[in-house]
């Protein structure tokens, strides 16, 4: 992977750091979706394909949850004693529970063919992109999707601007995309924060749905899969394999606390360093100049590829804040005296 400041500064991220056996993998999430709809009919799950309009929610803890679908403009309905909530941020589930709302980032990516010579230097390469051009709170990105790239961003608190900062990163990676041709486009909300409420009666919200996408790096489809598996395995648990109805004590001792407990601070943790390193200039050339450290690097990873904030070393860390206190100020002074050439 390479980061890119807004000056142009580039480091390699990961080249030397990465051991042999680990990877940061590229999906197409047609693939994906597929790949996992065909496993979990293989092992047995009956699959509806249709669109839920809405569920009735019952009076008592033991009558079923009615989930009111249609396929091929029938309507139909469903008896349920338990619901996995895991229909994306605009869930109805959550709606129907009177989930809360949380805030939304937009994400806006474009999927673009490239020519073959171009799409060689991406074939094994990712490249973030951070600057005012691009995100005024984010990163922006080209990632490789196997036979073409996603060139995209996101962002927070400019949404109306998504289309200006995309036209942003287009120009910033122009004479390495051009010639492409795009072939889908794509916009999405992305949840800021977990929901109020993640778990209501015998109902729980996992993934988009909840709001598990972390800041900084906007990761959510491990978040997603990781949230579903522990929220089935905790119904299987408390059901005693079907045995026993579920309560909503049982959905929040057995999932939501054992989720908490495993990525909360991660979560909380990463929202810092988004508002240290994404909120100006000065800040994202000091984020990109830190990248080069291997360090930095190191314990990147091991977070990253791992999912839990990595033990570091105890001087190493210190000198990590040093040198982060370091680059800021000095990248703050630069930009200053720029400003003051400007003028
Ligand atoms: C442009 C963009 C780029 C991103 N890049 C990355 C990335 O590089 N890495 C990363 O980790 N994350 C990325 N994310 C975030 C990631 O896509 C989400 O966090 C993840 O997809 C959440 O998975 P989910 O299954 O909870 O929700 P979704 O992927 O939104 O899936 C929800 C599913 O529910 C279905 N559904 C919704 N409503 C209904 C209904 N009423 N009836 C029936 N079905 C319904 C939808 O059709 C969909 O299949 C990106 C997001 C965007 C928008």
């Amino acid at each position: 992977m390479k980061i890119i400041s807004p000056s142009n500064l580039t480091v390699d991220f990961g080249s030397k750091t990465l051991k042999p056996h680990e990877s940061i993998p590229m999906l197409r999430r047609e693939v994906l979706d597929s790949f996992l709809r065909f496993r979990a009919q293989s092992s047995g799950a009956h699959l509806i394909p249709a669109l839920v309009t809405h569920l009735e929610v019952p009076s008592s803890s033991t009558e079923p949850y009615i989930i009111h679908h249609t396929s091929n403009n029938t309507k139909r309905t469903l008896a349920v004693d338990v619901i996995i909530g895991a229909d994306g941020a605009n869930s109805r589930v959550a709606k129907s529970i009177k989930a809360g709302n949380y805030t939304c980032a937009i994400a806006f990516q474009e999927r673009i063919r490239l020519p073959e010579e171009k799409m060689e230097y991406y074939q094994n390469l990712a490249e973030m992109y951070v600057g005012n051009d691009v995100s005024p709170d984010f990163y922006a990105w080209v990632f490789p999707k196997c036979d073409h790239v996603a060139v995209g961003t996101g962002t927070v608190c400019a949404k109306p601007d998504i289309k200006a900062y995309q036209r942003g990163i287009r120009e910033r990676v122009s004479h390495k995309i051009n010639g492409g041709k795009v072939i889908k486009v794509e916009a999405h909300p992305i949840p800021e924060h977990p929901r109020p409420t993640r778990v209501r009666g015998r109902v729980a919200l996992v993934g988009d749905a909840a709001g598990y996408v972390t800041k900084c790096s906007g990761e959510g489809i491990y978040f997603a899969a990781k949230s579903g598996r522990m929220c089935g395995e905790a119904i299987v648990k408390a059901s005693e394999g079907g045995e026993k109805m579920v309560s909503e004590e049982d959905l929040k001792r057995e999932y939501l606390r054992e989720w908490d407990s495993k990525f909360m601070k991660t979560f909380r943790f990463l929202d810092l360093l988004q508002r240290v390193f994404y909120g100006s200039n000065a800040a994202r050339e000091a984020l990109v100049e830190l990248c080069g450290d291997e360090y930095v690097q190191r314990m990147t990873f091991d977070s990253y590829l791992y999912k839990k904030l990595a033990n570091g070393d105890r001087w190493e860390d210190v000198k990590m804040v040093l040198n982060t206190i370091g680059s800021l100020v000095r990248c703050k002074i630069v930009e200053r005296e720029m400003e003051a050439l400007k003028v």
